[in-house]
């Protein structure tokens, strides 16, 4: 198959991936003398920050996405295509995907992460739920909402605990946001469609493997978000690592077991996997090394931005953190360092810009730290800023509009709209 592009006689830059990081790019070449290939096995840009919120009924899954070609409308040199990525072979200048080769002269490689089980057997993994895109939050929604209609039809007490217990393993952003979200559905919306169910027994769990949540914020933050988080009676395990997860049985390093039918896993991310690229450049982690204009180590004409690329600075030993505004940033300055090198003129080495760095707990409980960390806020100023960052940062204006008056639903109402069981049907339980 062949992924029928016009003909061109200009240089063609092939971007894989519609993320942050890739859709900023394309958008940064309009008008440009290059032809801009984008490829995505998706043909919508997901807003990953709140994706949780979807998981929980809180948010519409269109809310949250933005079609790539609605995107690419008003950007003449701009071209897409549904395609995974499946090989490069950066020798002829190809990568293989699921429709077809492709011939590049530049390719900027922004495939994001996928979900990090790290070493844990797939036996234990195959059970758990991950969050990293919106089939993974839509099946999660179902999931969870189903186990409350089997725990109201079950007569087996142990059973019917499991289907209640939640455990959600990584004390990230994401693994506090949801345990927040997961407690308010308890507190609010679950006992009124479940009143048969003694929802006082509803244990929510938060496991993290270190000593402290959200590890890269100030002390201050993670001591607020952890009382925030008890005070919702979510039960936080620090210095906890999950050690394998078989027949509805969690085994925790502490040799404690939690018997439960949901495990939520946020616990770490890894480069998406991409063959062809010398194993030399790939860090264990599947992040792509890259010097300071976002060029892949030792390859010309590639380069790699975003969570899947690992620029180490002296400033960032370990690279930059996986946020949406690194992937931004990079994406913005490598479009202008292409054309740069198209006029053979001087480029800009990356400087990241922290705009500072927050999470929410749930209604009126946030806790932001601002760049350099001095200053740092919490409460309901912190929520509402919250909020107003992520509204900002929403791609398209229906989207904004749509979050927003769920969010004022949602706040007025102590309510999830959404709570909808629509997927197919699902695997029997554990005995
Ligand atoms: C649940 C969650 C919550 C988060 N919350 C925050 C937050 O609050 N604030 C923040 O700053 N950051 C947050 N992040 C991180 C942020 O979303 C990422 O840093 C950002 O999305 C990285 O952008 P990217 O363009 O590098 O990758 P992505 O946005 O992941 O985009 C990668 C794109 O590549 C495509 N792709 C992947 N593999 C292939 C393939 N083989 N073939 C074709 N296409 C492919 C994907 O479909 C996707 O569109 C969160 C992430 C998650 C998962």
């Amino acid at each position: 198959m062949n992924l029928k592009l016009p003909e061109t006689s200009h240089p063609r830059i092939v971007i894989l991936g519609g993320g942050f990081a890739g859709m900023n790019v394309a958008l940064h070449l309009k008008d440009t003398d290059f032809q801009v290939v984008l490829l995505d096995k998706h043909n919508y840009h997901t807003f990953q920050p709140l994706l949780y919120q979807v998981a929980t009924g809180g948010l519409e899954p269109t809310s949250i996405a933005y079609p790539l070609r609605k995107l690419l409308k008003k950007i003449p040199n701009a071209f897409f295509r549904i395609a995974e990525v499946q090989n490069i072979d950066t020798n002829q200048k190809v990568i293989t995907t699921s429709i077809g080769e492709l011939q590049y002269d530049i390719l900027v490689i922004a495939m994001g992460t996928t979900t990090n089980f790290f070493n844990l057997p797939s036996d234990s993994t195959s059970k758990m739920k991950s969050l990293k895109s919106i089939p993974e939050a839509l099946d999660l929604r179902s999931f969870l909402l189903e186990n409350f209609e089997l725990a109201l039809l079950e007569d087996n007490e142990n059973k019917k605990q499991a289907l209640i217990n939640i455990a959600i393993v990584g004390g990230g952003p994401t693994g506090v946001e949801l345990a927040g979200a997961i407690a308010e559905m308890k507190n609010h919306m679950l006992p009124r469609d479940y009143k048969e169910l003694d929802l006082s027994k509803m244990q929510v769990h938060l496991y993290e493997a270190t000593g402290a949540l959200l590890g890269p914020m100030t002390e201050n933050s993670r001591i607020r978000a952890l009382e925030y988080l008890q005070n919702l009676n979510v039960e936080v395990h620090l210095n906890t690592a999950v050690q394998s997860y078989e027949n509805g049985i969690l085994h925790l390093g502490d040799g404690h077991q939690l018997p439960t039918e949901t495990v939520i896993w946020t616990a770490g991310v890894k480069g998406s996997p991409l063959k062809g690229i010398d194993q030399q450049y790939i860090l264990p982690n599947g992040r792509i090394k890259v010097n300071e204009i976002n060029q892949v180590e030792g390859l010309q004409d590639v380069y790699a931005i975003g969570d899947i690329s690992c620029m180490i600075t002296e400033e960032h030993p370990r690279g930059h953190a996986m946020v949406a505004p690194v992937a931004i940033q990079q994406g913005q300055l490598l479009a202008k360092n292409i054309l740069k090198l198209s006029r053979q003129e001087k480029v800009n080495t990356f400087k990241y810009f922290d705009k500072g760095s927050m999470a929410t707990v749930g209604r009126n409980k946030a806790v932001v730290d601002f760049p350099g960390k001095s200053v740092k806020m919490g409460g309901l100023l912190a929520w509402m800023a919250w909020m107003v960052v992520h509204l900002m940062s929403l791609v398209g204006f229906r989207n904004k509009l749509i979050v927003l008056t769920g969010w004022m639903y949602n706040y007025l109402n102590y309510d999830r709209v959404l709570r909808l069981i629509i997927r197919p049907s699902r695997e029997p339980l554990n005995d």
